[in-house]
């Protein structure tokens, strides 16, 4: 039998654009592949996931590279990479967009309104549209939409076949469902290469956009109103507020609402009454401008970083407001920072177990962060993101996949809570010889889960 040729743009550690090629946006975990694959067409990836099994090279697959443990790289193997396929085909009378996996979020925000349309995803405009998708996708409009994956009709993947063989399948309601119910919530890399991802849209225009900001002795006060307030809220308002570290002073909700200012106006009068603002803007804009006033350009820069996360079922008693507090006035450096997003609203809509993605009921999702620049400071941003979320677990549930942390030993029912069997099920009749795999994939029946 002829052998399979790796075909797309190939970059080796030869190449002059090979660090820029391995790179991914966290930089504290480096890793240094073999060969990376970058793939023009779906072909491009049924050649690398043969040639991967013919010669038995261990592979990973990548696209916007904002893994916050980088289990979209490895070291001396294949990285199969989606992110030169990003063609984006919207249909506006039919309201469905089929995106190519390698698309990010800038690209799919810019194209669709370009149709008078958007999807619900998230903030960061070069997060990959694959891997916020199969993890569930939470952003500014998710309490009016849904998550991203509750906007998905359809996928395409390469799935690893007998005879070390590539196969390119369809997932939907009605062919491979339960393949189709894993790629909403179960993250990604687990079942096979996601080509391309076809969603529902929905009309956009105007939306009304603001930002309130406080001192931080307005800490509790403010965190306690917000987190009664905005997950119950007109749910076509969503919104975030991100507690900074003490000595940035600076506490600041965020959101959007899709209608006009004057009625936003009145839905933020809960909060305006919150402590003394220091700093407050409504505004309406043509959505479109919404994507750059809720992108961080300093988030999506490489940098060394530890992210972790959680989700909050209740509001937060004044003891765990008043552990935040205590984390914060003791954080390792002014990037450190508790973000949280507002949810409930058209994610509630589904049951648990309608999809993978199992926290339905969350009315918040929790994002410890913490960021550095030198090595010597890693280890003292590490223990204090570890630290607070050991510390705030008994306030809590469970952990976004999107948010994965290598420190969570229970990641399977952290991430998945009862549907961990229902995945393993799946991913025993989709991948039973665990081709796909990186520390904390879904493993099939016949393997430990440890
Ligand atoms: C700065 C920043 C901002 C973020 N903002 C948000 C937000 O607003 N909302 C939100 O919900 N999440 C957010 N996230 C989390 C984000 O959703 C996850 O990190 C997501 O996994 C990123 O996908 P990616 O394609 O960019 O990353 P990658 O690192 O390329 O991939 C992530 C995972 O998906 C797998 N994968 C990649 N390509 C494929 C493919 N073609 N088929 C199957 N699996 C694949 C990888 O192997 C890896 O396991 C943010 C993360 C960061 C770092």
């Amino acid at each position: 039998m002829e052998k399979t040729k790796l075909t797309g743009r190939i970059v080796t550690p030869k190449d002059s654009d090979y660090e820029q090629a391995r790179t991914n946006l966290n930089l504290s975990i480096p890793k240094f592949p073999k060969v990376i694959v970058f793939c023009q067409n779906v072909e491009d990836i049924v050649n690398a996931l043969k040639w991967a099994r013919e010669n038995r090279v261990p592979f990973r697959l990548r696209s916007g590279r904002h893994s916050f443990e980088n289990f979209s790289l490895l070291n001396r193997g294949l990285v199969i990479d989606v992110s030169e396929m990003n063609q984006i085909i919207c249909n506006r009378q039919s309201l469905t967009a089929k995106i190519e996996a390698g698309a990010g979020l800038g690209k799919v925000y810019q194209e669709l309104w370009e149709y008078g349309v958007t999807i619900p995803a998230g903030t960061s405009i070069n997060t990959g549209i694959v891997g916020l998708t199969l993890g569930g996708g939470i952003g500014l409009l998710t309490r009016l939409y849904g998550l991203t994956c509750d906007n998905l009709l359809e996928i395409e993947m390469v799935k690893a076949s007998s005879n070390r063989g590539a196969e390119v399948i369809k997932a939907n309601k009605y062919e491979n469902s339960d393949l189709f119910w894993a790629s909403r919530g179960g993250g990604g890399g687990n079942f096979g290469i996601v080509t391309s991802l076809t969603f529902r849209v929905h009309p956009i225009s105007d939306v009304s956009i603001f930002s309130i900001t406080w001192e931080w002795e307005d800490f509790e006060e403010v965190f306690n109103v917000w987190q009664n307030w905005a997950p119950f809220t007109n749910k076509r308002l969503t919104s975030t507020i991100e507690l900074r570290a003490k000595e940035v002073n600076r506490i600041e909700v965020l959101g959007e609402f899709v209608g006009p200012a004057t009625k936003l106006k009145q839905l933020i009068q809960p909060l305006l009454e919150a402590g003394s603002p220091i700093d407050q803007r409504v505004k309406e804009v043509p959505y479109i401008d919404t994507v750059k006033f809720f992108d961080s350009p300093s988030g999506d820069r490489p940098t060394h970083f530890k992210r972790s996360g959680s989700f909050i079922e209740k509001p937060l008693s004044r003891e765990a407001i008043l552990k935040m507090k205590q984390f914060l006035s003791n954080a390792p450096n002014e990037n450190a920072a508790i973000w949280h997003q507002s949810l409930g609203g058209a994610v509630s809509r589904f049951d648990p177990k309608d999809t993978a993605y199992y926290y339905r009921e969350a009315i918040i999702g929790q994002e410890y962060i913490s960021s550095w620049n030198t090595e010597r400071e890693e280890r003292k941003n590490v223990e204090w993101i570890e630290r607070l979320r050991r510390a705030l677990s008994k306030d809590t549930m469970g952990d976004y996949v999107n948010w994965p942390d290598i420190y969570i030993k229970d990641w399977p029912t952290t991430y998945y809570g009862e549907n961990v069997s229902r995945l393993r099920k799946v991913k025993t009749a989709y991948d039973p010889y665990n081709v796909f795999t990186f520390p904390q994939s879904i493993p099939p029946y016949n393997k430990r889960i440890f």
